[in-house]
């Protein structure tokens, strides 16, 4: 990866009047967005690096002419916080689990050795693994949030599937969801984080159904639809019971068959990591 792969050839598309999305393809093809509310402009992710999340936030800024006032984060995941510093003179907003999630990251693996080994690894990106700047939310909640400005207000819940602190962004003005890395849509699934729940991440989706929504923005990938949610579901479904069905018989994780899913992991050990995860999780 050099300079002109992080330096910016990402565009912003508007996606509905008031809610606009960005993709920086050469990771997983990961989005960041933003709502524009009636007197400021709410930040949905920061991208990877600083230097991204500045040339998004001054394009933003050129853009509308309001003033952009906070920074909310789906899920503690580095490469949807680490541009952080870019919104320092922001509030930021996350789930209580957010907090502790990132508090937790802090004290055991975003240590100053861990980001000098990175620079090591990749020496090309030294510049940019520099400027990260990792933040705690100074506006926490509970498990939902209205962020209401006049008519107006986006709903944040937090879902906790991918990860205990995944919250997604509802703005029903544009019948538009950030859903973060609760679909890395045209991937495999997602599904390895220790904090996550799949259970939490069926009951969400089956709660996100029920919404008056057209246009969801994922994590990584293309923007999709409740058909796509349903799709999700559908199959999440089907692996739970193929997951409890092989622990019931005493089977090991590598020996299970997982049902079919119309799309290929982005690395390969999604699959046996998810099916760890599962079993973790259901053999308690
Ligand atoms: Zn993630």
């Amino acid at each position: 990866m050099n300079e002109s792969k992080i330096g910016i050839p990402f565009e912003i598309k508007e996606l509905a009047p008031n809610t606009v999305y960005t993709t920086w393809k050469d990771y997983y093809n990961l989005n960041a967005g933003a709502i524009i509310l009636n007197n400021y402009i709410v930040i949905i992710d920061s991208l990877s690096y600083p230097r991204q999340a500045m040339d998004f936030r001054k394009r933003i800024e050129e853009k509308y002419e309001l003033p952009i006032k906070y920074l909310f984060l789906t899920h503690m995941h580095g490469d949807h916080v680490f541009g952080m510093s870019a919104f320092k003179d922001l509030e930021v907003i996350g789930s209580k689990a957010l907090v502790e999630n990132m508090k937790g990251k802090l004290a055991d693996s975003w240590e100053k050795e861990a980001f000098d080994d990175w620079k090591k690894e990749q020496p090309e990106l030294a510049d940019f693994i520099e400027e990260i700047e990792i933040t705690i939310p100074q506006k926490e909640f509970e498990n939902e949030y209205l962020l209401e400005d006049g008519d107006l207000y986006i709903e944040f819940v937090n879902s906790g599937g991918h990860s205990s602190c995944s919250t997604y962004a509802y703005f029903p003005k544009d019948k538009t969801l950030f859903i973060g890395d609760e679909i890395g849509a045209g991937y495999w699934i997602f599904m390895s984080d220790p904090t996550g729940n799949p259970d939490k991440w069926i009951e969400s989706f089956e709660e996100i159904l029920k919404l008056d929504v057209e246009k969801i923005i994922p994590g990584h990938g293309p923007i999709v639809s409740k058909e796509y949610v349903k799709e999700q579901l559908e199959f999440m479904k089907e692996l739970k019971k193929t997951v409890l069905k092989a622990i019931s018989e005493g089977k090991k994780p590598e020996e299970v068959e997982v049902p079919d899913y119309p799309y290929e992991p982005a690395i390969d050990w999604q699959i046996p990591t998810a099916l760890e995860f599962l079993f973790n999780h259901y053999s308690k």
